[in-house]
């Protein structure tokens, strides 16, 4: 019997722990990955402990969603190891980025092509063990995506914050050509959101941070102007310029974040919120109607948008941001770094250094 190690969840609030399970020998369309890369994201922290908070002492629990112990990990570029009989098209040895957002397959949300969305989801690292490990197993070969000439590090990741940045412009519609698009919030994701709407929108977009030096990493990044939303005289600056915002995107997801998105916002603007930070939103109702505002989510992105990203980033357009590889059983430093605000750039795990 061969085995494989994981970096687990045991209880949640405590530390990752090493495990063993012996390695699964894939039946029918599954694949074995074997993982060259895994991203450690901002989720990752809310999955340890077990909760996401809403605001006031308002917590959303999320330890029924998973069997202990449970290994993390969604943003896993790897080679493929193995594969079973009915995998068609999974070569062996082939370099690939996978898709985590794994749907049920049956439901209304997976059949329109939104797994991201299921119910039922099948979600790896977040309902189904993920890279945080040697080896990863894949229930059928399209969600393996080819990711040459990009590098593991650079593809991993982009499953997860450059995904959701995607699908958060996409989602804006057709109201991103209506003016300069706003950014809010210039994190990760936010950054991955600004390099993709460089290539995606007419103009270079507005942003806005609370952070001056966000800003100014921004600004170098292309944003066409960088405003700091605690600031006053922000919101008229803004207004003036534009007459009202007609698309942005929140990539913070706070009453603050979305207090100034919405006030921004022209008649018929639409805001499309992606953060998790959490807090209390309130606004008048009727502000719905008068000002014909459209306020929607999005969680993660389709296969089909993971794919268009990709290709994007295949063509040369995106540029990568600074990358710290550390050793799987590293795996909780990386945590904790990342916890307290100590990373410049992305983590990733390499399980095979
Ligand atoms: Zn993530
Ligand atoms: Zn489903």
């Amino acid at each position: 019997m061969t085995q494989f190690h994981r970096q687990s969840l045991v209880a949640y609030g405590q530390p990752l722990r090493e495990t063993l399970a012996e390695l699964p020998k894939p039946h029918g369309t599954e694949v074995l990955v074997r993982v060259e890369c895994c991203g450690v994201c901002h989720s990752d922290l809310h999955l340890q402990d077990g909760y996401f908070a809403l605001g006031g002492d308002k917590r959303l629990d999320i330890t029924k969603d998973r069997a202990l112990p449970f290994t993390l990990g969604h943003e896993i570029a790897g080679v493929i190891e193995a594969a079973g009989p009915d995998a068609t098209g999974a070569a062996i040895g082939h370099r690939i980025a996978v898709y985590p957002w794994i749907g049920c397959g049956n439901c209304a949300a997976c059949r329109a092509g939104e797994e991201n969305l299921c119910g039922s989801h099948r979600h790896l690292g977040i309902a189904v063990d993920g890279g945080y490990a040697t080896h990863v197993l894949v229930p059928h070969p399209r969600y393996l995506i080819d990711y040459a000439p990009l590098s593991p590090d650079f593809a991993g990741p982009l499953m997860c914050s450059g995904l959701t940045a995607f699908s958060a412009l996409r989602h804006l519609g057709d109201r991103a050509a209506r003016g300069p698009v706003l950014l809010i919030g210039m994190g990760g994701v936010g950054m991955m959101g600004l390099a993709i709407a460089r290539t995606l929108l007419h103009e270079p977009p507005l942003v806005a941070d609370i952070d001056a030096a966000k800003r100014e990493a921004a600004l170098a990044a292309g944003a066409a102007k960088a405003f700091d939303p605690s600031d006053p005289q922000a919101r008229r600056e803004i207004l003036k310029a534009t007459g009202g915002i007609m698309a942005a995107c929140d990539f913070v997801g706070s009453d603050k974040s979305l207090q100034f998105a919405t006030g921004l916002l022209g008649r018929g603007g639409k805001v499309v919120v992606t953060g998790l930070l959490g807090g209390s939103f309130s606004m008048p109702a009727a502000m719905i109607p008068i000002k014909a505002m459209t306020i929607e989510g999005t969680l993660t992105g389709t296969l089909a948008e993971a794919r268009e990203l990709i290709d994007l980033a295949r063509s040369g357009k995106l540029h990568t941001i600074p990358t710290h590889e550390r050793r799987l059983d590293e795996a909780q430093a990386a945590l904790d770094d990342l916890r307290a605000g100590r990373i410049v750039g992305r983590s990733v795990l390499a399980p095979q250094a």
